[in-house]
């Protein structure tokens, strides 16, 4: 997700509703603003993923999990429980590590107690609209039956084409600057794709029929950045596609999956960041979509791409942005 600004919300006063929030009003990425803000965009960029960043973890994480993780490619080439059933493996460790760690560190233990939390409350609290009547089993299983499930399918269609030679592979010695451009694209594109179909997703047959499991989660936790209906989870995933028509490794396609999966744990954290032993280590929750959560109608996508903003549904968290979106 995108860097906030880390100046301290003391300085300014806090918005009602809110036990915390970054500084206000929300910031967007200036990559496609005119004229160009060439320092500006650099600007992002870095703080997009150093010095420590959830994108940073999740290259390192995608570069684990393909090199000692993944089955080698030449076993992808017929359709075997052989390395389908290991990767399904690998993506559930991931989704346990990431998602159980967090909240049992965030909610169980209360391990940084309500410190740079968003809302007043704290998250999963028990209620009858969750399937089994309770939240955090309501997320673990779609998470988990669906997000596991639908992920590890994604990810095994595109290994398979690559090693049938359906899809261009390549690597970082055949052409070293899109090698390591493409991770700078992958955040852009996950952007543009989400913005895409969530706001399909709030069309309202489809919002009745696949997206309401998500929303009802309110008061969000790790859990709930995968409660998704199926149908929701092959759309959102589906975007990962797109690396069979364009040149690239099995790596970027692992982290465009570990940005949309796993990502989606961490910017539902619930927390703006991770704070351990009394300091802030790494950012982690995303107000931006914080705001879609209570307020449904507003920031369909991310601050990486400015497309809430030319759409008209930007919220930027402030009482004169609510009006503008009213308006
Ligand atoms: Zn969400
Ligand atoms: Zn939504």
């Amino acid at each position: 997700m995108s860097p906030s600004d880390d100046t301290p919300q003391t300085q300014q006063p806090r918005m009602a509703g809110w036990h915390f929030h970054p500084v206000l009003p929300l910031k967007i990425s200036p990559y496609f603003i005119l004229p160009v803000r060439l320092t500006e965009m650099l600007r992002w960029l870095v703080r997009s993923w150093l010095p420590l960043t959830e994108r940073l973890l999740f290259l390192g994480l995608a570069i684990l999990s393909w090199v000692y993780l993944t089955p080698a490619l030449e076993l992808c080439v017929t359709i075997s429980a052989s390395w389908i059933v290991p990767i399904y493996l690998k993506n559930l460790g991931l989704m346990l590590l990431i998602a159980g760690g967090l909240h049992l560190y965030l909610y169980r233990f209360k391990g940084q107690g309500r410190s740079l939390k968003f809302d007043n409350s704290m998250a999963n609290k028990d209620g009858r609209k969750f399937t089994f009547g309770n939240q955090v089993r309501d997320n673990i299983f779609w998470s988990l039956a669906s997000g596991v499930t639908v992920w590890t399918a994604t990810e095994c269609t595109l290994l398979w084409l690559h090693a049938n030679g359906y899809a261009a592979s390549m690597s970082y010695a055949d052409n070293p600057l899109w090698f390591i451009g493409l991770f700078m694209l992958v955040p852009v594109w996950n952007s543009s794709w989400f913005f895409v179909i969530h706001r399909a997703l709030h069309w309202p047959p489809l919002y009745k029929l696949a997206h309401h499991v998500h929303h009802r989660n309110v008061s969000v936790g790790p859990w709930s950045g995968n409660a998704m209906h199926p149908i929701e989870h092959v759309i959102w995933l589906s975007g990962v596609f797109i690396y069979a028509f364009i040149s690239c490794n099995p790596l970027h396609i692992i982290f465009s999956q570990h940005l949309s999966i796993l990502g989606a744990v961490v910017s539902h954290s619930g927390y703006e960041g991770l704070v351990i032993g009394q300091k802030r280590r790494m950012k982690m929750g995303d107000f931006f979509h914080q705001l879609h959560h209570r307020y449904y109608d507003c920031n369909y996508g991310t601050a990486e791409v400015p497309l809430d903003k030319w759409h008209g549904s930007f919220h930027d968290g402030t009482a004169e942005g609510a009006k503008v979106l009213k308006r």
